[in-house]
């Protein structure tokens, strides 16, 4: 039997309740924005069941909605069902906890199905989704959005990143972005030293080695050397691939470090181990010299208080941080760059170009043209003075716009906007 599970109890008996309920309790922005938020609200956190069949429909939803799947496989009714019945008992769980009047925000694709219930219920229900991309609705979006229209229509309101992103005809929407946590162990301010040794701890820049941490690289990262460093999921729209394929032709004292989380601890993203080895493979293939300039950082969820501190000193290593994603709802891996007046070069597609005001507070390329990408980098690498800019102006942004704060008090309108 599937059953949810607190992640974070609700601290308070007072009602309404407040609840969020996502699909996984590490791993992506998602579970990162809600642990992050729940330091500003008071909340609870719920996180679904699922086998692997139903992250599989969830993962073709995510595709579909990037306009990257074929929509005529949702025709197929065994699909639905299969992500319907994986939901729907779950129900139960929910209404031994919550009482009508109360407040449960549905985090992506994955808990959309719960919505019929939840309000059959007298929930009041949210759905923030944050995912999306500008395409034409028959691309994708358009057959999510009729598949799920009895999930739509038991939704009181929905919450998008850009209004683009939001289903047609849905009752409110509300158009928040993101948000991090400048005080977070991800974004806390490290020392120097402190930076040097997490990195030398974990064998990026030593023989050493930390259980949680496996680091693939022909020889340590040299000291003094240039680094550019991507943090992603390994998720094939996040283009690890062509990242790695990034290494040819950039100055010879460029390194890469692809960082992302070991695909074995997320459990609704089962796409995870296949893109490993596609850049494992495009390793192998690389010419030697750009070969010993890659370096794959795999970090465990297990631990995620070393996730956090490796990724942060990861981030103030790199000299320039890359986001060459093919599709981004937001992308919190900028954000977490720029609050540590990072220098980003970042594809102009989705969330980013709602962050990057290109040439101001970062740089925008398109990812698919890799000689624009590198002469980007480096551009960068070559002018200091100019990563300095771009990096305090970025901070600057992400201190007024993208902080908790800001989001628990946009959390209070929709609530406040939604009829109990
Ligand atoms: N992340 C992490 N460890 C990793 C890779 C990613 O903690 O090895 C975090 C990253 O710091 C960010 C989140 O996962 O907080 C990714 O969020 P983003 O919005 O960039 O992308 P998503 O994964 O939600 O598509």
């Amino acid at each position: 039997m599937l059953t949810p599970v607190w992640e974070v109890e609700p601290r308070t008996a007072e009602r309404p309740l407040l609840v969020h309920v996502n699909a996984t309790a590490t791993g992506g922005g998602v579970s990162e924005l809600i642990g992050g938020l729940l330091r500003h609200q008071d909340a609870g956190w719920a996180v679904i069941a699922g086998a692997p069949d139903f992250y599989q429909v969830t993962k073709y939803l995510h595709m579909l909605l990037h306009g990257r799947s074929d929509p005529g496989r949702l025709e197929d009714p065994q699909l639905m069902r299969a992500y319907r019945d994986t939901l729907a008992p779950q129900v139960e769980w929910f209404a031994r906890h919550l009482v009508p009047g109360d407040v449960a925000v549905l985090h992506d694709p994955q808990t959309l199905g719960l919505a019929p219930g939840l309000k059959a219920l007298g929930v009041r229900v949210v759905w923030h989704c944050h995912i999306g991309a500008v395409v034409a609705p028959e691309r994708g979006p358009g057959a999510v959005w009729r598949a799920f229209r009895k999930e739509l229509a038991a939704v009181d309101a929905v919450v998008t990143t850009l209004p683009e992103f939001a289903p047609p005809g849905v009752r409110e929407v509300f158009v928040i972005p993101p948000a991090v946590d400048p005080a977070a162990p991800k974004n806390r301010e490290l020392t120097g030293e402190e930076v040097a040794a997490v990195l030398a701890r974990i064998g990026l820049t030593s023989d050493g080695a930390t259980p949680g941490v496996t680091v693939t690289q022909e020889a340590p990262l040299p000291a003094g050397s240039r680094v550019v460093l991507q943090v992603s999921r390994w998720d094939p729209l996040k283009d690890m691939p062509g990242v790695v394929r990034c290494a040819v032709r950039l100055p010879a004292d460029v390194h890469l470090v692809l960082a992302g989380t070991d695909p074995t601890d997320i459990p609704d993203d089962p796409d995870g181990q296949a893109v490993l080895a596609e850049v494992r493979e495009l390793l192998r293939e690389l010419p030697e010299a750009d070969r010993a300039r890659v370096h794959l950082v795999n970090i465990s969820l297990r631990l995620p208080e070393l996730n956090a501190l490796v990724v942060n000193a990861l981030q103030r290593r790199a000299d320039v941080v890359l986001q060459k994603s093919l599709e981004e709802g937001f992308g919190l891996t900028v954000t977490e760059a720029m609050v540590k007046g990072r220098a980003v070069v970042a594809s102009a597609v989705g969330g980013l170009r709602q962050q990057i005001l290109d040439g101001h507070n970062g740089v925008l390329v398109d990812p698919t043209d890799l000689d624009a990408v590198r002469a980007a980098l480096t551009g960068l690498l070559d002018d200091a003075q100019l990563r300095r800019e771009l990096g305090e102006r970025a901070r600057k942004v992400v201190l007024e716009r993208y902080t908790m704060p800001r989001l628990a008090e946009d959390y209070v309108n929709i609530i406040a906007g939604i009829s109990s």
